[in-house]
């Protein structure tokens, strides 16, 4: 059985106290690697790696860190292909969407901070009158800990690594247990990119465990985690009175609010992307989908039909839509949700059931599933599915549509559809979201901030954000 290692100071190895945990193919429900069980003492043996690379790294030119992060790039872009299969089995992706998106933008995280950390910069303050002059001097935290989940494996794992190291630090990280096999590879072209050893330390393990010592441990002074909300609020708990910088990505549960004087043909095949996307497992799906009254019908109607010819399959096949859900316990939660839809007032109007697929008959499919609900404050329009469920329900007014929105405890991300200027800029800015995406979803540029309000996190990342996260401003004040 391929054992997947840990990556500390530069070398692969197995865990101290060798005990590994079974890592399984979505696809077919068998087990294919192990990973490493790690302990607090890995997570030790990582810290002291980092915090004896930091001096160097940390004073490293900018050409130089940005070459390396540039050549890590190039390679992720090179092994294309390995990677995304990589993904696509390890997570039970869709072959087609880890090679189009995910690994593409792993490079693209890697590529982005190799150029922003060359036009970072800080500001300058005169205070006129007084003879005194004000810079902001922003240096490197020093060895922090970045902690990312299961749905988009090395995309999120990338995007906290590469600012952190851009900005100076280094960073003992820990991907998820469920889908732990591209970082171990990006271990691997961190060696061939002439990343100095002992800058990243990859450790694999449990959320309680392994990362649970990122998070405890006294040293490790920022963490860059993005996860599921109860987690990030333990998170928050143990660093708290450490007085840790924390960054915390957490859930979602995003409204669609779609109007009736929207571009109908491209928001229809939007939604269905926006719902359905990874199996829904993406915290910026569109879960909760708001129709104006009139074109209610005639939307249901339609999405229906798309939803229904979406093809549930093997991740591999070129033809899938909709591969496999990440683990057994996970579909067993979303299906869960569907289980209780008609006690909690819902009509499933299409999906619904698990899908036996032919060669892969464990595997863990499920039918996209459409959910009709009468009260927006019902368990399914409220609680975080995660999976490809979205609920459905008519409105009547632009403050009626907001009110929906806004009724949740998340505030991750919104989606507007409509032709009317007014109406999209004055819903933006009331929306509790950090993003909104007006006729459009999910179109992430690099530079814009990123992150949520409420309970869907603390803090943002992207580009200057995610800098500014993993440095510390320091006022230098000089009188002349
Ligand atoms: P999770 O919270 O269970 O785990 C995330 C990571 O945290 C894993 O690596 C896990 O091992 C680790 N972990 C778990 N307990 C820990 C602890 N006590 N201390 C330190 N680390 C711990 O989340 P998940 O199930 O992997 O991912 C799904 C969740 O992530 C969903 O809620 C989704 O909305 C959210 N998510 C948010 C964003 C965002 O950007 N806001 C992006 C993707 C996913």
């Amino acid at each position: 059985m391929k054992k997947i290692l840990n990556y500390i100071n530069g070398e692969f190895k197995a865990p101290t106290n060798n005990e590994w945990i079974d890592n399984y193919n979505p696809s077919n429900g068998e087990v294919y690697s192990l990973i490493p069980n790690s302990s607090s003492d890995d997570i030790e043996e990582a810290y002291k790696a980092a915090a004896k690379a930091f001096p160097k790294w940390s004073n490293t030119t900018l050409e130089y860190r940005s070459k390396i992060l540039s050549n890590i790039a190039n390679l992720i872009e090179e092994n294309l292909e390995e990677f995304a299969l990589a993904e696509a089995i390890d997570n039970g992706k869709p072959l087609s969407l880890a090679k189009t998106i995910d690994i593409p933008r792993a490079s693209s995280n890697f590529q982005f901070f190799a150029h922003a950390i060359t036009q970072f910069s800080s500001e300058a303050h005169e205070s006129v009158g007084l003879n005194a002059f004000n810079f902001t001097l922003r240096t490197p935290i020093g060895v922090v800990g970045c902690i990312s989940p299961w749905n988009l494996p090395l995309y999120l794992f990338s995007w906290k690594i590469a600012p952190a190291l851009a900005a100076g630090n280094t960073v003992v990280a820990k991907p998820s247990e469920v889908t732990p096999m591209t970082a171990y590879l990006l271990g691997k072209l961190c060696v061939k990119a002439g990343l100095p050893n002992g800058v990243l330390n990859i450790v694999h393990g449990l959320g309680h465990t392994t990362g649970q010592a990122i998070v405890e441990h006294e040293k490790i002074k920022a963490i860059s985690f993005t996860g599921g909300t109860a987690t990030g609020a333990s998170i928050a708990r143990t660093a708290a009175p450490m007085f840790k910088k924390l960054s915390l990505e957490l859930g979602g549960k995003n409204p669609n609010l779609i109007f009736a004087d929207c571009d109908y043909d491209k928001m229809l095949n939007v939604t269905l992307k926006s719902s359905f996307a990874n199996q829904g497992q993406i915290c910026l799906c569109g879960s909760r989908i708001f129709v104006e009254r009139s074109i209610y019908y005639k939307f249901k109607t339609d999405f229906i039909v798309k939803t229904k010819a979406l093809k549930v399959g093997y991740p591999i096949d070129p033809d899938t839509n909709i591969g496999a859900l990440v683990s057994k316990p996970h579909l067993e939660k979303v299906k869960s949700y569907i289980d209780i839809a008609e006690t909690e007032g819902g009509t499933v109007l299409c999906g619904g059931n698990y899908v036996t697929v032919e060669g892969y008959e464990n595997g863990y499919y499920l039918e996209p599933t459409i959910i009709e609900v009468k009260d927006a404050n019902c368990r399914l329009n409220q609680e975080e599915i995660f999976g490809p469920v979205v609920t459905i329900m008519p409105f009547d007014t632009d403050e009626e549509a907001l009110a929906l929105a806004n009724g949740v405890k998340y505030g991750l991300s919104s989606t507007i559809w409509t032709n009317n200027l007014t109406r999209s800029m004055q819903l933006a800015k009331h929306l509790h979201a950090g993003i909104v995406w007006i006729n459009t979803w999910l179109m992430r540029d690099l530079r814009t901030p990123f992150g949520g309000v409420k309970d869907s996190g603390v803090g943002r990342e992207g580009g200057v954000e995610a800098l500014r996260f993993f440095t510390e401003p320091k006022n230098i004040c000089i009188k002349y």
